[in-house]
């Protein structure tokens, strides 16, 4: 088909997730066609550098002979059989390399497709185990714990244990009861409170809520360090661990939803370890293929899977499962993408961008339209403000991030903001010239919008 028509038929034809579709027709968006290390290249043959890892995804680029030669190689056995009944190959040894990469206590893999269906897993599976359990508890577990502003995906369940208020106004009816916790990044405190007595307050919250709801709580979700989709909202250190210590005292499971986190992001291949935590469950999704193909995980622990065992007459089956869980042709990516991280130290690659990106990110660090920089490992979130002394927003007409976004285009940079805050999240893999000419074309593209 030539570029018109494709055109013609995706304004036509195709709704794109969480898209005004009339914007989405005014504006002429590249229509990809094919991939090259970390640049994607459009119908039209222009190239741009894929400065959020086609979102928060790809991890080792596009086009990376191990992965294709992975996903051929299993293509040419099978591409798909179902994990009801029967198992499979690469499912099994995709479990195996997962258990001995995560924390000794994680022995259980139940795979799924998004990072969403990871979480509500999670959910789920917290939710039918205190049922379940030895010596049940008197009263029914059914509040979840959260933190405000989280995102851990668009399904009923795990939308009902997020954040982003929208979302509650629009499906408020279909959701679920949650317990949240203020989150603990300190830019957005309320007027007339100071950074530390902001953090305080989150912390006697956080236990203040535990206190009074821990009969009720069936878990604690909680992305670990940074809440990406928040606005790469980053909690102060010490404040994972204390979420630990107080669900481990109060017997609430905890899961860690590292579905952005995981997989190098944050400078370590978990974010928990970085504060000595075990989670009961562990999501994971995203950058698990390598941005593949989709695939998702949800871990857990033996303690858990242990109330879901009987026999068949019992009926204490996890009672959840998809047509295409434990993909052949997704699981063999996986498998491929975990042995890129050995073969190129990728988590060293991490931790040089994460010193080019401080570097390069302390040159905002007096520009009069940066309210705040966050930054963890090689994920950024540049705060656009019309006021910095103030932090006064910019008029959400105006669409900032969205301008830059634009403007980065332009100059062949993709980026996708979050509202005015612009987000890097270059792959794990990138070599650091193209974390510099992210850098210098964002940082353009910023003082061009405003
Ligand atoms: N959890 C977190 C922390 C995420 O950032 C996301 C997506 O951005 C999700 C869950 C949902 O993942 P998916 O879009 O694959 O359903």
């Amino acid at each position: 088909m030539q570029p018109e028509e494709l055109r013609r038929i995706d304004n036509e034809a195709l709704w794109h997730p969480f898209t005004q579709m009339r914007g989405h027709r005014e504006e002429n968006v590249p229509l990809i066609e094919s991939g090259d290390g970390f640049y994607l290249i459009d119908v039209e043959g222009r190239r741009y550098l894929d400065g959020v890892s086609s979102l928060w995804c790809n991890v080792h680029g596009h086009r990376v002979p191990e992965l294709d030669r992975a996903v051929r190689d299993q293509l040419d056995k099978i591409a798909h059989s179902t994990l009801l009944g029967l198992g499979s190959v690469p499912s099994i040894e995709l479990a195996a390399e997962l258990v001995k990469r995560t924390p000794d206590a994680l022995t259980k893999v139940f795979y799924s497709d998004s990072g969403s269906t990871a979480v509500e897993i999670a959910l789920k599976m917290a939710f039918q185990y205190h049922n379940q359990k030895p010596n049940p508890d008197a009263q029914t577990r059914d509040l979840f714990a959260c933190m405000q502003h989280a995102y851990h995906g668009d399904t009923i369940g795990s939308v009902s244990v997020g954040g982003i208020s929208i979302f509650h106004e629009i499906f408020g009816k279909l959701l679920f009861h949650s317990v949240q916790m203020p989150c603990p990044a300190a830019y957005h405190r309320p007027e007339g409170m100071t950074e530390a007595e902001y953090l305080e307050h989150c912390y006697q919250e956080l236990e203040r809520l535990l206190a009074e709801n821990h009969e009720r709580l069936a878990a604690f979700v909680i992305e670990p360090l940074v809440q990406g989709a928040a606005g790469m909202l980053m909690h102060p250190p010490g404040y994972l661990q204390r979420v630990r210590e107080l669900t481990t005292q109060y017997g609430i499971p905890l899961i860690a939803d590292e579905v952005a986190v995981g997989l190098g992001r944050t400078g370590t291949m978990f974010a928990c370890e970085q504060e000595g935590v075990t989670p009961d469950f562990l999501c994971l999704a995203k950058g698990i293929t390598g941005g593949y193909l989709p695939l998702a995980v949800t871990m857990t622990t033996d303690e858990i899977a242990a109330a879901f065992e009987g026999e068949h007459t019992d009926y204490n089956a996890f009672y959840h499962g998809h047509t295409y869980t434990g993909n052949a042709l997704a699981c063999a990516a996986a498998l491929a993408t975990l042995e890129l991280f050995d073969s190129q130290n990728t988590l060293e690659n991490v931790k040089a961008n994460e010193q080019i990106l401080a570097e390069r990110l302390a040159e905002l660090k007096d520009h009069p339209h940066v309210g705040e920089v966050r930054h963890k490992g090689t994920m950024v979130g540049i705060e656009l403000v019309a006021n910095r002394e103030t932090r006064e927003a910019f008029p959400a007409d105006r669409r900032m991030g969205h301008q830059v976004t634009l403007a980065a285009r332009e100059q062949g940079v993709i980026i996708r903001p979050l509202s005015d805050v612009v987000i890097l999240m270059p792959a794990p893999g990138m070599p650091g010239e193209q974390v510099h000419q992210l850098c210098d074309v964002v940082f353009a593209a910023i003082d061009k919008a405003i």
